[in-house]
């Protein structure tokens, strides 16, 4: 018998466990509409133009494959603060910033759990209700106690901006504020500027350390800038946060494990320190980061030319997902007018939230094999617009 025999079968991730079932299915019909993922109108993963030039020139340049310093390619971390935040940012300048490259946004986000169970003990990490389904075992591996703030109205399908005032403001002062920078995942409904504004002033009022994750950077709007709004707002107000960035959507460079964790901080003699620390907990956790996708993102960062085609294959994969969004509320809109849609085109970036309940949710899967997420959240990245109208009628014969 085994020494381990005692240990329990895991619970299959809600996400990705979607994708499996997926993949196990036979018919032609099938539609994943589980996973965050970019595919194009045929349905394949894409990889950008700027990507593969970008790797050419990796080749030509004979690059070596040595290990990169514990916080990473020097290149990929000023770019990525500098695309944070804007170049001319002042914290930049006063070199007020810690920047460590991460395993993408997760590793960065857990690389940050660790440094607030390490140096800010018994501190308690508040997150959206509902979230991203990995942000609790983040915090919670990391031994960090976490709780939710009010987040979502079902009623409205919309923000619930009072309850999350409030249980912000109830929260004990000091506390970990996780914030979705854009496109919140998964209800795809973010604060306005005035209400990020009114989070700013209450996480000064209260001393909270708001910890913003940045995963969908340019892929909300379409714009680099715009999307990158609410963390540099909070800079701008000398606020202390952290911010957790990932390539993993804006490049489509899922499986290259490319991000970075960053704190903008009060001044420079603390960066210095708290950075010594990220490097002291990223060593004992994984060594020092991958050094593929950092080189990727600093030559089309650091490259006018494949900078400005980065943003012009971003933006054609913003627009192609508010295609999609707009095809479905539209079969929608025909086929079930009775029923207001118009949630659909409200909601911003990969995903939208139908709605849909759990059994719901089983009859798209059993009888339409259409792969989701329990909570009602579909990815549009994964629609095309041939698929539109029959995912359509398949929410329509769901809600019926
Ligand atoms: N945070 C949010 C809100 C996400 O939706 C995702 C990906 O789906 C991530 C972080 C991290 O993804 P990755 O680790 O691939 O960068």
């Amino acid at each position: 018998k085994s020494r381990l025999a005692s240990v329990e079968q895991a619970p299959p991730d809600p996400i990705l466990g979607v994708s499996e079932a997926f993949k196990a299915d036979t018919s032609d019909l099938k539609l994943n509409l589980g996973v965050g993922a970019y595919r194009t109108e045929e349905l394949k993963p894409l990889v950008l133009n700027v990507v593969k030039k970008a790797e050419r020139k990796m080749i030509e340049k004979d690059e070596n494959k040595e290990y990169l310093p514990i916080e990473g390619l020097a290149s990929f971390r000023k770019a990525t603060v500098e695309l944070l935040l804007g170049a001319d940012n002042d914290a930049i300048k006063e070199g007020r910033i810690a920047t460590v490259q991460s395993l993408s946004g997760t590793g960065s986000l857990r690389v940050g759990a660790e440094f607030i169970g390490k140096f800010l003990p018994g501190t308690t990490a508040y997150l959206s209700n509902p979230t991203w389904g990995n942000h609790r075992n983040i915090f919670a591996d990391a031994g960090v106690e976490w709780k939710y703030y009010s987040y979502f109205d079902p009623e409205t399908v919309g923000l619930d901006f009072e309850g999350m005032v409030k249980d912000i403001r109830e929260a004990p002062e000091g506390s970990v504020i996780v914030l979705h920078g854009c496109a919140h995942n998964p209800t795809g409904v973010d604060p306005t500027k005035d209400q990020w504004k009114q989070m700013a002033d209450l996480c000064i009022e209260k001393n909270h350390l708001p910890f913003f994750d940045v995963a969908y950077q340019g892929f909300a709007s379409g714009s680099l800038d715009e999307d990158a709004y609410a963390p540099r707002y909070f800079a701008s107000r000398g606020i202390e946060i952290m911010i957790a960035q990932s390539y993993s959507k804006n490049l489509g460079l899922y499986g290259e494990r490319v991000g970075a964790l960053n704190f903008v901080l009060s001044d420079k003699e603390t960066a210095t320190r708290v950075l010594s620390q990220l490097k002291r907990i990223a060593r004992a956790l994984y060594s020092n980061p991958p050094v593929h996708g950092a080189r990727i993102v600093a030559e089309v960062v650091g490259n006018p030319d494949m900078f400005e085609e980065w943003k012009e294959e971003m933006q054609g994969m913003a627009g192609r997902i508010k295609t999609v969004r707009q095809e479905l509320h539209d079969h929608l809109k025909e086929i079930h007018p009775e029923r207001d849609w118009s949630f659909i085109l409200r909601q911003i970036g990969m995903f939208s939230f139908t709605g849909l309940t759990p059994k719901q949710v089983e009859n798209m899967t059993n009888k339409h094999h259409i792969y989701m997420t329990k909570d009602g959240r579909i990815s549009l990245a994964g629609l095309s617009s041939a698929k539109a109208g029959y995912l359509a009628k398949a929410m329509d014969d769901s809600v019926r």
